[in-house]
């Protein structure tokens, strides 16, 4: 079994069921008493938060790589970012640790094939600002052939807002998730195959049972990767 090295904090909600998620699903793979093999990290997300809203992606890159050039000592042979957005980074850490990143958008594009297998796609994203507007999710998307459609500024603004005032605190509101329900409906009436849970904390919010939209946990889905990547 290849060890992974997990970039998490981002927020810890989503980096316990992504330890959870990995752990469980490589026993039931494996059997026995087998579980993941990994190293975790798992920042103060204060910190990190503060330094997204002052577009200090270089700190944020160079914070991440140091913390991956340890794991490299420890004997990672990759890299996971246990965030979507984070993912802005991630070619940076990749070329500063000479690691891989089991990118997330390359997990998403696994997913998309099992929807739409031999055919163009279009992805509803919901996730924070940057990563519905930042260039690095639209064009990792697109490097697949997988086109993004995301809500007008208003919608992100709220989206985003309630990502950050609620999801990464862990708080779950009714009235939270029928305006995600309701914008997860807008996208599809505008063209999306599936809508992608684009932020590793929406999978508290939504989650499939609630529409009849086809969605993507990105938390899930990356987790299915990795095991894949673990166990090859
Ligand atoms: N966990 C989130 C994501 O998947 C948001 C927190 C962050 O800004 O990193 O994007």
């Amino acid at each position: 079994m290849k060890k992974i090295g997990l970039l998490g904090g981002t927020s810890w909600h989503s980096s316990l069921d992504y330890y959870q998620l990995l752990n469980q699903k490589i026993a039931a793979r494996v059997g026995g008493l087998h579980s993941a093999d990994l190293v975790l990290r798992s920042v103060n997300f204060a910190t990190f938060h503060q330094l997204q809203e002052q577009g200090a992606w270089d700190e944020i890159a160079n914070a991440y790589s140091k913390d991956a050039i340890a794991m490299k000592s420890m004997g990672v042979e990759a890299l996971v970012i246990c965030a979507n957005t984070m993912h802005q980074v991630a070619a940076e850490v990749e070329r500063q640790s000479q690691l891989p990143v089991l990118h997330i958008a390359t997990a998403l594009q696994r997913s998309v094939k099992q929807i739409k297998p031999n055919e163009t796609a279009t992805l509803g994203v919901l996730g924070t600002e940057y990563t519905m507007t930042l260039p690095f999710y639209r064009e990792a998307l697109a490097q697949y052939g997988v086109a993004m459609l995301v809500p007008v500024a208003e919608q992100r603004q709220r989206i985003h807002q309630i990502i950050f005032s609620e999801l990464v605190a862990g708080v779950v509101t009714a009235e939270s998730r029928d305006f995600y329900l309701q914008q997860i409906k807008q996208l599809a009436e505008q063209g999306a195959d599936a809508v992608v849970l684009g932020c590793t904390e929406i999978g508290m919010l939504v989650q499939q049972t609630m529409t009849d939209i086809p969605l993507i946990d990105s938390l899930q889905s990356h987790v299915d990767y990795i095991v894949d990547f673990c166990l090859e």
